[in-house]
């Protein structure tokens, strides 16, 4: 060993020493602060979905790749950061001797060639997302930013290492070249031995550019450390962990999409029977409250915006920006984390659970940090402002596209939950609604015995279940189906087709309730349960004595198709649950129904968020309209996993929309400047805000917002006069 190695060898190990130690504490303080979180022992179940879930997500980066160019650019970067750290481990015996390499593979011309590829198309993935970034960046002139509110510094920083590091790796390759100790072949490496033919002939040029390469990566491992919320970096630990313990492993798409998690305490779902808020946690008020999984979502956030740039909120000028709720939320744990792990914390009763002598040491940033509300105004101090929990539309564009699986909509609920059920905070108008929902078991107060006054003017009879005992799909009307006129002529439209198709169907009339979506999104657990358990009691009694394949259920709002399919096998009710423009669709296809005239001037499609995301039925109403309009449809740019909210779910619907651009006026924007004349919609919330939103633009006489199915009763009976008569108006 030469005085040179003598140096290299020295100096790297002692680098190393203080990196790995640093990052060894602080692996520890972040397994601290997430342990903090409350069980969720269903994190654990079928490791053999979650594994597979995992390797493909991370593997095939099934979800970055929905960004092509970024996705392809992030892939090699990560393959890189994976398979490179076999280099960067190699510079540790190039200290040493400048000709050193790894034991076995070293000297394998496989691994040259694969070390040599990867490499340069690491080069090419980071300079790609270093342009994203700087071209997006949030002080670029003119546009909003995916990547406002991150800490840029980080990015630049993170991407600056990779760049070096990959630099570094080529300038060893180049100097094993230069001396005549490079044991690849030219053409396993060509870009080493290119590099190779620049660089002088110095014998200690590997060891020294070795050593560069060590400080590069442990003053990434170094800085990182310090910095324990520091996601973008991170996540290339946090994202296998966070994907592996996903809500639900088999899913497809985000996990957190279609059904809500019940409310639970202990790790337990809360039965309200029992339940006691001086013992059961009610939602979430502190951040320690969040399950350890949210606090794993929290510490994995790599800052990227994508959630961002989707969100309706965000979009139209609102405070809420997942990514920076997220965030805050993050921040606020890591800063109170030495407050509850010295025994700190407010018991359910909002008692101090610590002695005075175990805060006596305390940080005071910690200490005032504990004393902020989890939502609250600026003013008031809080780390969520009321605004930002109250503009959520559980839309789940947040969910769809964050590549390390986090939960955003579950995060939200919870907080409403505790805000509802406990402080009775909440947007003053939407009380109408539950009161609503908790006396006359309907949002909007409408008289139960008006629940069937949409058949009135039909000319064929609508049995309803109890009259007829050889139904196939019960027809689940929704409340606004049965009390919005719009959405009135949507339930008779569907019920003329499945009539004219011979599909023998029954309804529940009086006997049925809301499904209890509204109350659920906004954090009501208390009137859901109630609702929703009338309502598995009322089906479980229609269906008696048949198993689940004949539980059928045709629903035309697609809140009560995720709630009665999704949801209530919570409570015990299975059933098989479609939407009407899924059974259209299978009439059409198989000759049922047949239309004969199509529709023209031009047609767009807006997804209904828990039609489309929540549910991934995203064919089965463009197929209904490709066969009843002339032409193609038209796509709005927004459409399918990427479809734009009108801005009523998560009970939005009830709540004034004061702050921004209106969210419905967005959509109607986008809808209007496709040209079509028809917005057709597979949702009563969804016609309501574009109706809105298209009469507040004065376009009413040139653009209409009807349902599919009216689409498709217009093309298969052009003679019948549409929607049937009107009927009295809601609550008349
Ligand atoms: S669910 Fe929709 S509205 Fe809510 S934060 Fe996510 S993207 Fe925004
Ligand atoms: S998409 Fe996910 S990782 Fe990216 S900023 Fe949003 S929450 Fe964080």
């Amino acid at each position: 060993m030469g005085s040179v190695q003598i140096v290299t060898t020295i100096l790297a190990a002692a680098i190393t020493a203080v990196a790995v130690w640093l990052a060894v504490r602080a692996v520890m303080k972040m397994t601290a602060v997430i342990r903090l979180g409350q069980p969720a022992p269903e994190r654990f179940s079928d490791k053999g979905a979650r594994t597979r879930t995992m390797l493909v997500e991370t593997a095939g980066h099934t979800r970055m790749l929905k960004w092509g160019v970024v996705g392809a650019a992030h892939w090699f970067v990560m393959v890189g950061f994976i398979v490179l750290s076999l280099l960067v481990l190699e510079a540790y015996f190039e200290v040493v001797t400048p000709t050193g390499g790894l034991p076995i593979i070293g000297h394998w011309t496989v691994f040259g060639l694969a070390t040599e590829i990867i490499t340069v198309l690491g080069l090419i993935g980071i300079v790609v997302l270093m342009v994203i970034r700087l071209r997006n960046r949030p002080t670029r002139p003119g546009g909003r930013s995916r990547f406002t509110g991150s800490t840029m510094w980080q990015g630049y920083f993170v991407e600056w290492i990779v760049l070096l590091v990959l630099i570094f790796g080529l300038l060893i390759r180049g100097f094993k070249v230069a001396t005549d100790h490079f044991e690849y072949p030219l053409w396993a490496t060509p870009v080493s031995h290119a590099v190779g033919a620049v660089l002088p002939d110095w014998s200690d040029g590997a060891s020294v550019a070795a050593l560069i390469k060590i400080a590069i990566s442990m003053t990434w491992l170094i800085i990182i450390s310090l910095n324990v919320t520091m996601g973008v970096a991170w996540h290339r630990f946090l994202a296998f962990p966070n994907i592996f313990f996903k809500r639900e492993p088999a899913k497809p798409a985000g996990s957190g999409l279609g059904a809500l998690r019940p409310m639970t305490s202990q790790g337990k779902p809360l039965d309200f029977e029992e339940a006691d808020p001086e013992k059961d946690q009610f939602g979430v008020a502190h951040v320690e409250q969040f399950s350890w999984k949210g606090l794993l979502d929290f510490s994995t956030c790599t800052e990227c915006g994508r959630c961002q740039s989707q969100c309706p909120a965000w979009n139209t000028g609102k405070p809420l920006s997942p990514k920076l709720l997220v965030l805050s939320l993050r921040d606020h744990a890591y800063a109170k984390a030495p407050y509850l792990l010295a025994g700190g914390g407010k018991d359910l009763t909002g008692e101090e659970k610590a002695t005075q002598a175990q805060l006596a040491h305390l940080d005071v940033l910690a200490l005032a940090e504990a004393d902020k509300p989890l939502i609250g105004t600026a003013e008031e101090g809080g780390v969520i402002d009321p605004d930002v929990l109250w503009s959520c539309t559980t839309c789940g564009a947040c969910v769809e596209q964050c590549p390390v699986d986090i939960e955003h909509v579950d995060h939200i609920v919870d907080m409403r939950r505790y805000q509802v059920l406990i402080e009775s905070s909440f947007p003053s108008e939407a009380g109408v609604m539950l009161r609503n929902l908790e006396n006359k078991g309907n949002p909007w107060g409408a008289p139960q015995n008006t629940r069937e006054d949409w058949t009135k003017g039909l000319d064929f009879e609508v049995p309803r279940v109890g009259e007829v005992d050889d139904f196939e799909y019960l027809f689940w009307v929704g409340c606004a189906g049965a009390f919005e006129d719009r959405a009135k002529k949507t339930t008779r439209a569907v019920a003329t087709l499945l009539n004219e198709a011979g599909v023998k169907f029954a309804i529940l009339g009086e006997g049925e309730t809301c499904s209890g979506d509204p109350a659920r999104r906004i954090g009501n657990e208390f009137v859901f349960q109630m609702l929703a358990q009338q309502n598995v009691e009322t089906l479980n009694e229609a269906f008696e004595g048949r198993d689940k394949t004949k539980r059928k259920i045709v629903a035309t709002c697609p809140h009560c198709f995720n709630t009665l399919g999704n949801e209530y096998g919570q409570l015990g009710g299975e059933f098989e649950v479609v939407h009407h423009t899924q059974l259209l669709a299978h009439l059409v296809a198989t000759g049922k129904l047949t239309p004969v005239q199509p529709v023209d001037g031009g047609v767009t499609y807006h997804d209904p968020c828990y039609l489309g995301r929540h549910n991934r039925i995203f064919a089965a109403p463009r197929e209904v309209l490709g066969d009843s309009i002339a032409g193609d449809l038209t796509e709005m740019p927004r459409n399918s996993e990427r479809s734009f909210c009108c801005g009523a779910g998560g009970a939005r619907m009830w709540m004034e929309e004061k702050i921004g651009k209106r969210i419905n006026v967005d959509r109607v924007e986008e809808a209007m400047a496709t040209g079509a004349k028809t917005v057709a919609v597979g949702c009563p919330f969804c016609s309501t805000m574009l109706n809105d939103g298209v009469n507040g633009k004065g376009a009413g006489e040139q653009v209409e917002v009807i349902d599919v199915a009216s689409v498709l009763l217009r093309s298969v009976k052009p003679e019948q006069p549409q929607g049937g008569k009107e009927t009295a108006p809601i609550g008349g």
